[in-house]
């Protein structure tokens, strides 16, 4: 077999292991899986544009479908876009991104060699939280982006994309702090960067930092690219 199809095959063969792992059990034979990942992701975003699934698509202006590096071990996931990233189209770009872009420097790992999305891609109305109905039909989406990217290390922010991604109501008190195995990579929760903007008391900035500590601990370990 000629070399360049047996080297495709196999990396479709750990593609669709991968998807296996994360729990996908449809494979749309639309699918972009011999797509190199930063193409895969465009046609993905492509595919995405005009969506109406859900309410959410009332009040967008932009779907805010992720950013950053497509081959990234760190997949950063937060909860939905603010009226910056809605403005823009581009997630973390406000307050909230200029503190976890710092979050991410203090353990070292530069914003552009991570791929940062959300649990939702269009703003809720009023930065109230995605409802249940919104989380399950962008799931897809989501679980779309992890089989292209395939992270070792998942940073979930907040309680929201967090109980979203375990399938869980425990409060992020409690969930944060450890590691979670999650397909074939590890999630590691810690607070949203907007919760420690409202409350900035040091009590929380050290859980965090912790928590991204540990996230780092597992990127240096984990990481295969
Ligand atoms: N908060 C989020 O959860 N995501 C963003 O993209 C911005 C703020």
């Amino acid at each position: 077999m000629d070399r360049q199809v047996q080297i495709a095959l196999t990396e479709l063969a750990d593609t669709l292991r991968h998807h296996r792992d994360m729990g996908v059990r449809d494979v749309s034979l639309g699918g972009d899986y011999l797509l190199p990942p930063d193409a895969a992701l465009a046609a993905q975003e492509r595919a995405l544009q005009g969506c109406r699934r859900c309410k959410l698509c009332e009040g967008r202006l932009k779907i805010v479908f992720g950013a950053g590096n497509p081959r990234a071990d760190l997949l950063v996931i937060g909860e939905g876009p603010g009226a910056d990233e809605d403005a823009q189209g581009l997630p973390f770009v406000g307050r909230a991104g200029q503190l976890l872009t710092k979050m991410l420097d203090a353990i070292h790992i530069p914003r552009d060699e991570v791929y940062i999305t959300n649990a939702v891609k269009c703003r809720p109305p009023g930065n109230r939280n995605p409802e249940s109905d919104e989380l399950k039909t962008c799931r897809q989406f989501l679980d779309a982006q992890l089989g292209v990217i395939q992270p070792t290390v998942i940073l979930s922010l907040g309680s929201v994309a967090t109980q979203a991604l375990l399938s869980t109501k425990e409060p992020i008190g409690k969930l944060r702090g450890r590691l979670h195995p999650f397909g074939s990579a590890v999630l590691i929760p810690t607070f949203h960067p907007a919760f420690l903007l409202r409350n900035p008391g040091k009590e929380y900035r050290v859980m965090a930092f912790d928590d991204l500590k540990l996230a780092k601990r597992e990127y240096d370990s984990r990481r295969t690219k």
